[in-house]
């Protein structure tokens, strides 16, 4: 039987019949991965190595989409052929094959080992810049393989399962390093076990395909649906990286047992409810915490869920002059950072928790600067962070610091130091709940409240962006969650990635004074988000 190659595709050809191999297959869901199917994506290769996108409308996801798998050889006819589509070409040719419903589709029996198992299409890491949200073309890059990060989990804005990421840090021959962010399913699947040797060392060249170029805190490529990779590639453009990296080694920290924590539970910490939890004496919280499950059912607009942190050392800053102060350092240079406070429930008990800037920024999805630019006056609560209602996860908690000095023989607030694992949205709130923790000493009253809620400083940061610092008559009340930040300044200290520990008792009694005016900041130099190495926690 005589196969048309792919070159030779034309769209007034109905009878051409190709055979082709399968290089990539995925479900494409438009900007969210949890929307829709739009269509089911292809990659295929002829035999002299031509590869062309195939599509497979939604109402025959079902029907055609089942049948042709990853990774195999299929004899194809009666398709339709077009023109290439405008955004996300995985390939770089101008036409391509639609799926019909007369579409025939049969896998081919011999398997010849000619047709090549990708094409690609490289960018140098120093043009990915010019591709940020410009989706015409996946990319496709070439580097070496520096670093590999455990999976980490996240929360995010569009998402609703539970999610994961993993960031691979690449370099290209000229040394050029590019960050790769996999998301869930593809985060999951990449694994360095089989082609890495701890002992040997020796370095990996990886080929990412289908990647998207983003920018959060810089550039980096974003590996979703469509992304895959290819180890050490037999292609001309690999060689000099054999070449210059041949006697090199690179010490790749393989972290299947960090990946434990998120993967399966930790096992000395032991899993309790939180009707448990706050019938416990503060002090009979073992030092590592216990874990609990918890859905997010309501974030309190009466917290003030952010603090202004130092960026040297990390503390609360205090206001001064309309503008934040470290005293330790007498540095005036801050950064905001969450001290987030929400009710949690499992059912079992509501209680009131709380987290600082690493954890929150993984319940929140985004960066505390981010979602406060979002506020307005009009809406003081912002979308991301009323958004995390109904998100459920296990954590491991302590008791706040708070809680030891009050008189209270049970745990007013829990803190949660880490995320176990997150298991995305739910449908409906824990029922049955039954609140122990109410509004304890520790939470400020109604009136309060609305004040705060009316007159957040974050709105007047939205006014200082905006150069507009006139607004100063407006009593706010911060005393009680004053205390708070004050006691957690040292756990956000910039450098520490566990940061959200242990309180040091000598921070205690340092008090942030009442503010009667809004903190406003009279130097308009740009916000500094600190740890660049979060990655925007959303895919597109
Ligand atoms: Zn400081």
């Amino acid at each position: 039987m005589e196969f048309t190659l792919i070159p030779d595709l034309v769209p007034q050809n109905r009878h051409a019949v190709i055979k082709v191999y399968v290089s990539r297959k995925w479900i494409f869901r438009g900007a969210m991965d949890n929307g829709p199917i739009h269509h089911i994506d292809l990659v295929l290769i002829d035999k002299e190595g031509h590869g062309i996108c195939a599509e497979i409308p939604r109402n025959l996801a079902e029907e055609k989409g089942s049948i042709i798998e990853e990774n195999k050889i299929y004899e194809i006819s009666r398709f339709r052929i077009s023109s290439a589509r405008l955004m996300f070409k995985p390939v770089h040719m101008d036409k391509m094959i639609h799926f019909t419903y007369h579409t025939i589709i049969n896998a081919s029996l011999d398997t010849p080992p000619a047709f090549s198992r990708y094409v690609y299409h490289l960018t140098p890491f120093d043009q990915l810049e010019s591709y940020i949200q410009k989706n015409e073309y996946f990319l496709d890059v070439l580097g070496v393989i520096t670093q590999v990060s455990a999976l980490k989990p996240v929360g995010t804005h569009t998402q609703e399962s539970s999610n994961v990421i993993k960031e691979i840090i690449i370099k290209d021959i000229n040394d050029i390093t590019m960050r790769v962010t996999l998301w869930a399913e593809r985060a999951r699947a990449f694994k360095l076990e089989n082609v890495y040797d701890p002992l040997e060392q020796k370095p990996i060249v990886t080929l990412f395909v289908g990647c998207l170029a983003k920018n959060f805190q810089g550039i980096y490529l974003n590996g979703g649906t469509a992304c895959r990779w290819y180890f050490n590639p037999d292609i001309r453009e690999a060689a000099p990286y054999y070449q210059r990296f041949e006697s090199q080694k690179i010490k790749l920290h393989i972290s299947s047992e960090q990946e434990q924590l998120y993967v399966t539970k930790e096992t000395n910490v032991e899993h309790k409810t939180l009707h448990e939890l706050l019938e416990l004496h503060p002090y009979a919280f073992p030092k590592q915490g216990y874990q609990c499950t918890a859905t997010i059912i309501e974030v309190p607009t009466t917290s003030r869920w952010w603090f202004p942190a130092c960026t040297k050392c990390g503390r609360a800053c205090k206001p001064q002059n309309g503008g934040y102060y470290c005293p330790y350092c007498k540095s005036e240079a801050y950064i905001l950072r969450y001290k987030l406070t929400f009710m949690g429930s499992d059912g079992t008990a509501t209680a009131q928790m709380f987290c600082f800037d690493t954890v929150a920024q993984h319940v929140v999805g985004r960066s505390c600067e981010t979602v406060l630019k979002q506020v307005t006056e009009a809406a003081p609560i912002p979308p991301d962070l009323a958004q995390i209602v109904s998100l459920k996860f296990t954590f491991r908690v302590t008791v706040s610091n708070q809680t030891f000095s009050q008189r209270e023989q049970r745990p007013t607030v829990l803190q949660i130091n880490s995320i176990v694992a997150v298991h995305g949205r739910q449908r409906s709130l824990p029922k049955g709940i039954q609140t122990i923790i109410d509004q304890g000493p520790s939470t400020p009253n109604k009136e309060a409240t609305l004040k705060l809620l009316k007159e957040s400083p974050s709105t007047s940061m939205e006014r200082l962006s905006t150069k507009l610092l006139t607004d100063v008559g407006r009593k706010l009340t911060y005393s009680t969650q004053a205390e708070d930040i004050t006691k957690s300044q040292i756990l956000d200290a910039p450098q520490e990635t566990n940061a959200d520990k242990e309180v040091p008792a000598d921070k205690d009694k340092e008090i942030e004074p009442n503010l009667r005016s809004p903190p406003k900041r009279h130097k308009q130099e740009p916000l500094i988000i600190k740890d660049s190495t979060e990655p925007e926690h959303r895919q597109e």
